[in-house]
């Protein structure tokens, strides 16, 4: 991992950072690059936007690791309302939660409760629940909890991260599921035991780890999702999808709001699903920093911002 990687994670991390640079109105500025507001209203809007070009969204409220049962249920409580503007709004829209925002490291079986309570409310929305992939200590109690929802509703998926070492083994033991999966590379800042530390390595377990998923998809077992902005890879991965006999539309590609728009629009008038995954709300620092961590080249954007 390059070093100024290394130091973005890390700052992350820092609460003190957070509060130093979250007020700074340049700041604020460079996120909207990310993010279409902080506000729930501002993410439906563009989500109505993007319907309009055809294109599909995933919604997701920034923030995790709550510190108390309440603030818990105030997200959950949260997510149900969404998935009634969701319905109400007719939105080919979906959410994706973190598990740390549900409470998890609090308690784990309010926290199973709070999402078999989003994945009723989904499913009634004719909506879908994903689940996000946090830090690699969080994985055994992710999957674990994703196994429970999925025995009780089919309308739930959940995110591997192909930089962690585990992965080839934890995409195994899903497929007997049929499972959703949305295959990323991973944004956390892990030790060289538990992920690949070389980008090199991580881009090649994710086309290995992308073309199971291509095949089970090709016979009709299994929603695959590719969370990628990396656009040779979607290219070689849409050859292998037509070596295994998976058409265009029985894969999808889900980017971030606001990056590679132009290659968005590309693959959906190319047969691709696209959807964009939305994030929105005031706890935006350490989500904005993984972003900034992701390419170096969009700290020169915020520093632009200050300079300009
Ligand atoms: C829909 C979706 C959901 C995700 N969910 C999770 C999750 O639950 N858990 C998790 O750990 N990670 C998640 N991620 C983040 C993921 O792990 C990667 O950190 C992120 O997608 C960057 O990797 P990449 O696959 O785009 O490829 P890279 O090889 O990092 O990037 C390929 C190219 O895409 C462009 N690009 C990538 N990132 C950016 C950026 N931030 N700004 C501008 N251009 C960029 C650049 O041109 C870059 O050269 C998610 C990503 C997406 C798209």
């Amino acid at each position: 991992m390059s070093l100024s990687r290394h130091l973005l994670l890390r700052a992350s991390r820092s609460p003190w950072l957070a509060r130093q640079l979250s007020e700074r109105a340049f700041f604020r500025r460079a996120v909207r690059r990310f993010m279409p507001g902080e506000d729930l209203d501002a993410a439906l809007a563009a989500a109505a936007d993007l319907a309009r070009d055809g294109i599909g969204s995933v919604l997701t409220q920034l923030g995790e690791q709550v510190t108390s049962r309440d603030e818990a249920a105030g997200v959950r409580d949260h997510y149900l309302r969404v998935l009634e503007e969701i319905r109400r709004r007719e939105l080919p829209t979906e959410i994706s939660v973190k598990l740390t925002h549900l409470g998890l490291d609090l308690n784990p079986r309010a926290c199973l409760q709070d999402l078999l309570a989003l994945a009723a409310r989904a499913a009634a929305a004719g909506s879908f629940l994903w689940i996000d992939m946090e830090e690699s200590r969080y994985v055994d109690a992710t999957l674990e909890l994703f196994q429970a929802v999925r025995a009780a509703h089919t309308g739930v998926g959940v995110c591997l991260q192909a930089y962690l070492r585990r992965t080839p083994t934890d995409l195994e033991a899903l497929l007997p599921l049929g499972p959703a999966i949305r295959l990323v590379k991973g944004a956390y800042n892990e030790a060289p035991g538990v992920a690949l530390p070389k980008k090199r390595d991580v881009d090649a377990a994710y086309a290995v780890l992308a073309g199971q998923l291509l095949e089970r998809a090709a016979q009709g077992e299994a929603r695959a999702v590719f969370g990628t902005h990396d656009v040779g890879l979607i290219a070689r991965l849409r050859e292998r999808a037509l070596a295994v006999g998976a058409a265009p539309g029985a894969y999808e590609v889900h980017m971030l709001y606001g990056i590679r728009v132009a290659e968005q629009r590309a693959l959906q008038s190319e047969g691709v699903p696209v959807r964009v995954l939305i994030s929105y709300g005031t706890h935006w620092f350490p989500w904005y920093i993984r972003r900034l961590a992701e390419r170096p080249a969009n700290v020169w954007f915020v520093v632009r911002h200050v300079l300009g």
